[in-house]
């Protein structure tokens, strides 16, 4: 495969916003309640500045290092940057000062940190839990068992806003089985709310499954091979 170069990011992003859109209007759903999340990680500046001229404003990294340079890059065009990976201690300070989002909170810990570490005059940040719903192997995201008590935690943090759920299923290529996974992390979005809170985000869907997770209710998809082509 020949590298992704940023004459090709309009139509790739083009290609997912159709993908996006149909995905929606099969389960008669407006497009434009999905925000499209373009997973730059690994990615050069370059590439993130040309989605930025074909319209895209959120993008996701999970590497700190790789990202502050790009963020410094970029500021004077202000894109909405997404923290989507875990989330180490030694991190917090930087996703509190230059993030708007942290998609992968699996910790009190680190929730407390980050809304402690977060800078006067900033706007809240926004934090969605990672919920391990599948993966009994996986070492990130809650149990599902456990996340009414670190939602109700991490609701009471004064510089962070709970607004929902994430999770990284285990890779499966048949859409039933995509959806599955998903459709338990909204279902716990709906108890939680029942509870009392008030979630408005379901981070789910990348490259592979989107339209899975369209069906089931995301509100943020994050794709990066598709838009910025395969990671080396
Ligand atoms: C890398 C990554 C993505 C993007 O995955 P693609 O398959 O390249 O679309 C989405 N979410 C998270 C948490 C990631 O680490």
């Amino acid at each position: 495969m020949t590298d992704t170069r940023p004459d090709d990011i309009a139509a790739n992003l083009d290609a997912v916003r159709a993908r996006i859109a149909h995905a929606a209007r099969d389960c008669h759903r407006a497009a434009d309640e999905i925000r499209l999340v373009a997973v730059s990680k690994t990615k050069p500046v370059a590439l993130v500045a040309a989605a930025l001229d074909a319209g895209q404003l959120d993008f996701g990294e999970n590497y700190l290092q790789d990202a502050l340079a790009k963020i410094d890059a970029l500021a004077a065009r202000q894109p909405v940057w997404h923290f989507i990976g875990d989330i180490q201690s030694n991190k917090t300070r930087d996703i509190a000062a230059h993030f708007a989002w942290a998609h992968a909170v699996d910790r009190f810990k680190i929730a407390r940190r980050l809304s402690d570490q977060r800078p006067d005059g900033m706007a809240p940040l926004n934090i969605c839990i990672q919920v391990n719903v599948d993966d009994e192997d996986s070492k990130s995201g809650i149990a599902a068992d456990a996340l009414p008590a670190l939602a109700a935690q991490i609701a009471e943090l004064p510089n962070l806003r709970l607004r929902g759920l994430m999770t990284i299923p285990t890779y499966s290529d048949d859409y039933d089985s995509q959806r599955r996974p998903f459709a338990t992390l909204r279902e716990l979005m709906e108890g939680l709310n029942a509870d009392g809170h008030r979630l408005d985000t379901l981070s789910i869907g990348m490259s592979a499954d989107l339209e899975a997770a369209i069906a089931e209710g995301a509100t943020h998809v994050r794709v990066g091979t598709d838009i910025f082509g395969a990671r080396g």
